[in-house]
């Protein structure tokens, strides 16, 4: 059966020139520092975010980690947005393993976070308190709908936590998708951050790795963490060669899957019994709420999974879709047709 599976950007799999790439890798221990395809990846993503290194690791998840694990000792705090990934999705482990003290403000349904909200959350100098380090911000936003913070936005952000001392983290992990909705080099985003990590495995296609980014000296640091977490990983080179023809070939293509995410959402928009505010469809995530008496969203996938269409259920009565490579403009039609089918 034609499977249209919409319930992640992170179910691509490798294209036969990633496949091709792996094969064909030069490899050596990567702890030695002696993998040059895993030396070269690392280049080309610092290069491409304009950071001077870039350090390769297993997830995102792991890229956040190191890196607030990197800025921040233990008792100290990072103020981040309530709805963060990091915040919600990351199993408590940067206070699980850093003893780091997460400080959420409220996220706005834009995925920003209120500048007067960040500095109320900035403590003063006092025995009581923890000592703030760090702000975390997320470019797309992923429970957000996906929105971009702009490049304004992250600027005022940057000023206040020069103002303060602070340093920022950005977790990127779509941050390509966010440049290509804005409309701007990945570079402008990048420059508001001392650190940012994104996904090779999400949008780019990659089966495995993120990669993070920042100054030399914030890098090498982060090398130490990444061994502390265990992930010093050695002939990574097979996973890092895919994350070269991820960089190489994927970004410019990213515009196809907010396009095609704008034409589900066009589509569902006309499908009774279904509601979705296009103004929140910003990139390649598309949230709706089934809005009809005796069905839920869980019903809904269900029924959707039958006609080879898998989607999320994310909440009682709402289901998330997302698009990514592999996915094409048939594919949406095919979703939309079985939809409509699902919702008779
Ligand atoms: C997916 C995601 C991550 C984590 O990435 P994994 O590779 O799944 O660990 C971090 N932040 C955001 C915003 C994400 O969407």
């Amino acid at each position: 059966m034609h499977v249209v599976d919409l319930r992640s950007d992170t179910v691509t799999l490798p294209s036969d020139e990633m496949r091709e790439a792996i094969a064909r890798a030069e490899l050596g221990d990567d702890v030695f520092g002696e993998d040059p395809t895993v030396n070269r990846l690392e280049q080309m993503a610092a290069e491409r975010v304009g950071k001077e290194a870039g350090l390769l690791v297993v997830s995102g998840t792991m890229g956040n980690l190191a890196s607030i694990l990197t800025h921040c000792r233990r008792g100290e705090e990072v103020i981040l947005g309530d709805q963060s990934h990091t915040f919600i999705y990351e199993a408590g482990g940067i206070s699980a393993l850093g003893g780091i003290h997460p400080h959420t403000v409220p996220n706005q349904t834009d995925g920003t976070l209120r500048p007067e909200d960040i500095e109320a959350a900035i403590r003063p100098d006092n025995v009581h308190f923890p000592r703030t380090r760090l702000i975390c911000l997320e470019n797309t936003h992923n429970r957000c709908c996906g929105a971009s913070l702009r490049p304004e936005y992250m600027a005022a952000v940057e000023q206040l936590a020069r103002r303060h001392g602070l340093a920022i983290h950005l977790d990127g992990a779509r941050v390509f998708n966010a440049a290509a909705a804005l409309g701007v080099d990945v570079k402008e985003l990048a420059q508001h951050a001392d650190s940012l990590t994104f996904c090779l495995s999400k949008g780019l296609a990659a089966p495995v790795g993120s990669v993070i980014c920042g100054s030399k000296a914030f890098i090498a640091e982060a090398r130490r963490t990444r061994k502390v977490l265990g992930g010093g990983m050695r002939q990574a080179g097979i996973l890092a060669a895919a994350g070269i023809v991820a960089l190489d070939k994927m970004i410019d293509r990213i515009q196809e899957d907010h396009d095609n995410a704008m034409r589900l959402a066009r589509g569902i928009e006309r499908i009774d019994g279904l509601s979705i505010d296009l103004a929140r469809v910003y990139t390649n995530i598309v949230y709706f709420d089934v809005a009809c008496e005796g069905l839920n969203a869980e019903e809904l996938a269900r029924r959707l999974s039958g006609r080879g269409v898998r989607m999320l259920s994310v909440g009682p009565m709402r289901i998330r879709a997302v698009t990514h490579y592999g996915i094409t403009a048939e594919d949406i039609d095919f979703a939309l047709h079985a939809l409509e089918e699902a919702m008779r």
